[in-house]
């Protein structure tokens, strides 16, 4: 039985604040409560006239190793992280200001967002979340990835990441799944880091890219295993891939529920798929409204 529940915002504003990744630029992140139906609105707070982009995947704009979205001069990078967190926690709405483009790296993870999060506490809204129902088989290829999206019995939100390669190298071929409340996510997924090989590691800093940032700010695998810093689960990596996925597929800003797995995919192949998800929401709200129609035409 799929039983609708209420919409969330947070029960008071809370902020964190660090260095993204790739801009290096410190920034604070302000959370803000929200009225029922505002969704996620990500507003640039260091701009004049404080432009703002809801946090939906109609706006997401195409970047490497990472999920962008813009609208005007309101742009914003690397949200993923944040994206996951929200969803998570069942945060339907809120208010996110950020004095900068790029959000925190933070350690890699989604755990500083749901910590700041939990400390704000939430409140129940007097409207029904919007919801997408998976009743059909959805898959979408790109070179040897794929990514799925199938029904579930029992009205869950299944994710679910297999991470493999051609060639062994310095990180194991690996795989996680779980299903999605904010306990299991809060427990289980969010403390996942952000991971690099030793080697793309070395690329980036060739190419003048994040040499601020540590071995103690993700992880960065060598031939033996994280430099400087150790694993908190076995199979991190696929555990942030799975993180990832939940913060990409937020961005269709409904609930969803259904099976979302990814062999081997990205940001890019999650954007597809939110689109993909985006359009079947349409399509089952136009079904609703018309059914909804319908029944009071029979009813005068
Ligand atoms: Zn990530």
């Amino acid at each position: 039985m799929n039983l609708s529940r209420n919409q969330h915002t947070i029960a008071s504003s809370c902020q964190l604040s660090g260095r993204g990744y790739w801009t290096a630029k410190e920034v604070q992140v302000v959370m803000h409560p929200a009225p029922v139906d505002t969704g996620i609105v990500l507003v640039r707070s260091d701009l004049p006239d404080r432009p703002s982009c809801p946090a939906h995947v109609s706006h997401r704009t195409d970047a490497k190793l990472r999920t962008n979205i813009a609208q005007g001069s309101a742009k914003f990078e690397m949200i993923e992280h944040l994206m996951a967190a929200l969803y998570a926690m069942e945060i339907d709405n809120c208010i996110v200001e950020i004095d900068g483009i790029e959000f925190p790296g933070l350690d890699g993870s989604s755990k500083p967002y749901i910590d700041t999060l939990a400390g704000a506490g939430l409140i129940i809204q007097a409207a029904e979340r919007p919801r997408l129902v998976i009743d059909q088989l959805i898959t979408l290829r790109e070179g040897s990835s794929w990514i799925s999206a199938a029904p579930v019995p029992l009205g869950t939100s299944h994710f679910g990441y297999q991470l493999a390669f051609d060639q062994p190298g310095v990180i194991a071929n690996q795989s996680y799944g779980f299903s999605c409340t904010p306990i299991r996510f809060s427990r289980d997924v969010a403390p996942a880091r952000t991971f690099v090989s030793e080697d793309q590691a070395k690329a980036l800093r060739a190419r003048g890219i994040a040499s601020h940032v540590s071995y103690s700010d993700l992880l960065v695998f060598g031939e033996n295993g994280p430099i400087e810093n150790e694993v908190r689960f076995k199979n991190e990596c696929a555990r942030h891939k799975a993180l990832d996925l939940v913060g990409d597929l937020a961005l269709v800003g409904v609930e969803l529920i259904g099976k979302f797995i990814s062999y081997r995919g990205g940001h890019s192949l999650n954007g597809r798929m939110a689109n993909a998800l985006h359009e079947l929401a349409i399509q089952s709200q136009a079904r609703r409204q018309s059914g909804f129609f319908s029944d009071r035409r029979h009813a005068a």
